[in-house]
This record gives structure tokens, C-alpha cells and sequence, in this order.
């Protein structure tokens, strides 16, 4: 049996038997995996308030045989969860993108970029309740890193590139936008003119530090479509929006994220 050290993000955790917990951990190196700690509500000493859900965690576990659950040694705090309980809001944005990771990854399947989203996300619901563009450029990101970007670019049946205002029809199905050939044959829903180019600049910029870092720096032009637009009411943008991602998701997922329909509510 051999013993593993890891930095994990705690996504899920419950009681299991009289004292054990089992959890589910995004580890660093290893990706997701399932997790028991014996006795751990019993010993409070031993892992007092470590084992909680959206904690970044330093870990020792003893795995068997590179699969099924393992078995939590020891466990400390890289950073706690701490002022993410502040706001019904907070707790929900950290509770959905901690299901979105567990429900979009498979065990063991290691991804770095995927867990330091993730920590940037809980970080940033520690602090502030996201307003839903945050949510939107995270969905965008995760979805990214997980390799499930939906195409915003050209026309995901043919491959035809189009100018922005011709970038009216989505495709869950197909993952991505369609022209104004392929869609008369293809399933789809259509949206205002701007919602999918201002999509794909929500997805690109980030107020703050994620855009200096996504882009080493440089401050490019802003896109016309960044912030308040006079030509778009952003409402409506987040509307359809919403529309597009929910059912881009929920395609891919098979399901609603339940986490997702108590967040929606809030919005
Ligand atoms: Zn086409």
C-alpha cells in the first residue's frame, strides 16, 4: 500500500458508518478521487475541520491499488474555506462550480489548469458575491480546461467562418454556433444579434488579474462588447446567455446540476 502526498480542493464530503467521513477530492496531481477518513469525526484533534467541503487541503493517503477509495492518513490546511458561508450566494456559487468539477471529470484523470480554476473561483467567492458575468467566464473556463469549449468561432457543421452579426444560432447539440446554411437543417435555437460575440468576450476577458494572466500581460484593445453596451441591453445578453450555457451543459451532463437550480434562484 502506497502512501501519497497531494494538495486537494475537498468538493464533497458526508458521514459515512458512526465515525467515518467519505469524501470526494480534486487532488493536484491525481485529479479526482474518492476518499475515507476513519474515525475522523470521533478524533476532532486529528482532522478538526479539515475533511470540510471547498478547504484546500495538503493530504496523505494510502491507495491499494491505484483505484477505488483511499484512505486518508493526514490531512492539513492550505487555505480554509472561510467567508464563503458569508452570503446564501457565496456558499451557492462555490457549491456549483464544486459540482460542476465532480460531475464533468472522471476519477483519476489528473488536470492542474482544472484545480487551480477551481481554487481561483473559491478564492474570489471567499471575498465578493460573483455577479453573473463572473459566473459566465468561469463556466467558460472550466469548460475550456475540461477540453468541452463550445465553438463560438465558426460555424460547427461546416467550419465556415462568420462575421459577428451573423452569429444568431446555437447548436447544444452540436457544441457550437452554426451559419445561415447548416442551420436550416439543423437543430437549434437563434439569439439577438451580439449575445454569442459578447459571449465569446466574457469568455476571454476577466476583470482583474485573470486577464493581465491570461494574456502575459498585454492590455489589447478591449472588444466593443466588454461591459455596458449602449447597442445591447445586458440583460437580455444575460438572459440568452444563460439560455446557451444551461442548455450547452445540461446537454453534455444529461442533467441539471443541482446545485445550478438553487443559484439560478438568485439571480
Ligand atoms: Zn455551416
Amino acid at each position: 500500500m502506497a502512501l501519497h502526498k497531494d494538495e486537494a480542493i475537498v468538493l464533497f464530503k458526508r458521514a459515512y458508518g458512526e465515525s467515518d467521513r467519505i469524501m470526494r477530492l480534486f487532488t493536484l496531481t491525481s485529479g479526482k478521487i474518492a476518499a475515507i477518513a476513519k474515525g475522523a469525526s470521533k478524533s476532532q484533534k486529528r482532522f478538526s475541520n479539515t475533511l470540510e467541503p471547498f478547504n484546500h487541503i495538503r493530504v496523505e493517503y494510502f491507495d491499494k491499488h491505484d483505484r477505488g477509495m483511499v484512505r486518508v492518513d493526514n490531512a492539513d490546511i492550505v487555505e480554509t474555506n472561510s467567508g464563503i458561508e458569508v452570503t446564501l450566494k457565496r456558499a451557492c456559487i462555490a457549491g456549483f462550480f464544486t459540482e460542476f468539477v465532480d460531475r464533468f471529470t472522471k476519477e483519476r484523470e489528473r488536470n492542474v489548469d482544472l484545480f487551480y480554476v477551481l481554487k481561483e473561483i473559491l478564492e474570489g467567492a471567499k471575498q465578493r458575491d460573483f455577479p453573473y458575468t463572473d459566473i459566465l467566464y468561469y463556466e467558460l473556463r472550466m469548460l475550456d480546461v475540461l477540453g468541452y469549449m463550445p465553438n463560438l468561432t465558426a460555424c460547427v457543421y461546416c467550419g465556415r467562418e462568420m462575421d459577428d452579426d451573423k452569429k444568431l444560432y446555437f447548436s447544444s447539440e452540436r457544441g457550437g454556433v452554426l451559419c445561415p446554411v447548416c442551420v436550416k437543417s439543423l437543430p437549434h435555437k437563434t439569439y439577438s444579434e451580439g449575445t454569442i460575440p459578447r459571449l465569446v468576450s466574457v469568455g476571454n476577458n476577466h476583470h482583474g488579474s485573470t486577464f493581465e494572466v491570461r494574456d502575459g500581460g498585454r492590455s489589447g484593445p478591449l472588444s466593443p462588447f466588454l461591459g455596458e453596451s449602449p447597442s445591447m441591453d445586458s440583460k437580455r445578453f444575460e438572459g440568452e446567455a444563460r439560455h446557451i450555457m444551461e442548455g450547452f451543459i445540461s446537454f453534455h451532463l444529461d442533467v441539471e446540476l443541482k446545485s445550478y437550480r438553487i443559484l439560478k434562484g438568485l439571480f
